[in-house]
């Protein structure tokens, strides 16, 4: 599956808004929304007319999308399955996109971003109940174990988080092992970025 292969501190810009896409450097002073707070380009300073109503639910989408790694093809299929699921679309949209596997080794402390967390499972670091898998929008179910492969410990235990990290309630990590293990699927509670999902939905209907 194709991905974005740009600049990404430019899309946090255009969001107006941290989406943390490069792991520490999100954390200094360094970022890019810190020092640039403006849409990127020639007239980004430029004072914008109002935002239409269309307008809102389409930055909406783009920053979900691009807070995840997941291009408008693929974010659309997601959005397809999560209306054919029983329950609230929009939760289901976002329950989807956190137990894909990039993201779930992510939010592990594994990889310090997601676009790092695709990296690594796309290299084949990670097995998932004793399998190797190597597709970043494989998704989790409740009970799996995903663990670092032997050969592969070094490589990854280098690249993970340092320092605090805020493990969500629906997984688990066993850190001097590097096991994580998803406990239940996520729920909206779970999912503390500000996301307003019901614009993607809104958008989506038309
Ligand atoms: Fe976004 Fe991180 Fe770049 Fe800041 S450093 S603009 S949060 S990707």
């Amino acid at each position: 599956m194709a991905r974005y292969t740009g600049p990404v501190c430019k899309l946090c810009r255009r969001e107006g808004q941290k989406l943390f896409l490069k792991g520490e450097r999100c954390f200094s002073d360094k970022c890019a929304i810190e020092r640039r707070n403006f849409i990127p380009g020639q007239h980004g300073q430029r004072r914008r007319s109002k935002i239409s109503e269309y307008g809102i639910q389409l930055r909406e989408k783009q920053k979900v999308r691009r807070m995840y790694g997941v291009l408008e093809r693929q974010f659309r299929t997601y959005f397809k399955k999560a209306a054919r699921k029983s329950g609230v679309t929009g939760h289901n949209l976002l329950q989807i996109l956190e137990r894909r596997l990039d993201n779930v080794v992510y939010r592990l402390g594994i990889a310090p971003s997601r676009q790092a967390g695709r990296q690594l499972v796309r290299h084949g670091h990670f097995l998932v109940n004793g399998r190797k898998v190597n597709i970043p929008s494989y998704l989790v179910n409740a009970g799996d174990e995903i663990t670092v492969r032997e050969k592969s410990m070094e490589v990854v235990r280098n690249l993970s988080r340092k320092g605090r990290i805020n493990i969500p309630a629906w997984l688990s990590l066993d850190a001097p092992k590097l096991t994580g293990t998803v406990l239940q699927l996520p729920t909206r509670d779970d999912i503390t970025v500000p996301i307003q999902e019901q614009l993607i939905v809104e958008l989506y209907s038309k």
